[in-house]
Formats: structure tokens, C-alpha cells, sequence
């Protein structure tokens, strides 16, 4: 996927500020935080969306979850509550199409999100 951006991330062709790696997958601050803690966690094989990821079937799925857990400890938010999202799907505001996790903490989150 010469072209797809996160995979030039994983690949470290375009820089990000990596917060935390497995041999799976890869966590990076979001460029445009909307959270004092807000990183992007992908699995390093490409699979467009959340959906193409959990028909893999081969337990990315569970690394990218647990990176994400990972994360929110290392960044200090596990304890007082963060959130995990996959936007999946531009209806839900997909804007690149290599799967990620949003991890959002930090301050308090209101529900319904927009
Ligand atoms: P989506 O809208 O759920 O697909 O999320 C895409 C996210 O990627 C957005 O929150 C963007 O701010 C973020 N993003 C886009 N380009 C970069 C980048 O080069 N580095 C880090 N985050 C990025």
C-alpha cells in the first residue's frame, strides 16, 4: 500500500512521534489532538477499516486492543476513564483508510459524541 499514509508511518518514511511499538503494531501522536492524550494505534499490516480488521481472524484485532490499553497506561489516563474509537467508514468520519484506534483521554468526555 505504496500510497496509504500510515502505512508510510509503520514503514518510517513520513515522521510521527511514536509512543509505543509491538512487533504488530504502532502507536503515534494524532497530528490534530482533540484530547491532551490523543494517539493513533494501527496494526502494521494494512487492512483498510475496522471491519477488514476483525474478518483477518488472526488476532490483530486483540494486538491493536491491547496496545491500546498499553497506551492509555503508559500515558496515565487508564485509571481515570479513556476512550477507545474507530471511526469505520466516512459516514463516521473516516478520513484515512488504514484501521485505527483513536486513544482519547485526559479530560472528561461527553456522550452522545458528535
Ligand atoms: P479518522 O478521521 O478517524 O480516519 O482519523 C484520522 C486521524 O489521523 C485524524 O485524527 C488526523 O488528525 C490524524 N492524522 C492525519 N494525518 C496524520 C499524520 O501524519 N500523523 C498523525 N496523525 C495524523
Amino acid at each position: 500500500m505504496s500510497e496509504c499514509l500510515f502505512c508510510k508511518i509503520v514503514a518510517k518514511e513520513i515522521p510521527a512521534e511514536i509512543v509505543h511499538e509491538t512487533g504488530r503494531t504502532l502507536a503515534f501522536r494524532d497530528i490534530n489532538p482533540q484530547a491532551p492524550t490523543h494517539v493513533l494505534v494501527v496494526p502494521k499490516q494494512h487492512h483498510a477499516d475496522a471491519a477488514a480488521l476483525a474478518k483477518a481472524d488472526d488476532g490483530l484485532a486483540d494486538d491493536v486492543l491491547k496496545t491500546a490499553h498499553d497506551v492509555a497506561v503508559h500515558e496515565g489516563v487508564a485509571e481515570e476513564g479513556y476512550r477507545i474509537v474507530f471511526n469505520t467508514g466516512p459516514g463516521a468520519g473516516q478520513t484515512v483508510f488504514h484501521v485505527h484506534a483513536h486513544v482519547l483521554g485526559g479530560r472528561s468526555l461527553t456522550w452522545p459524541p458528535g
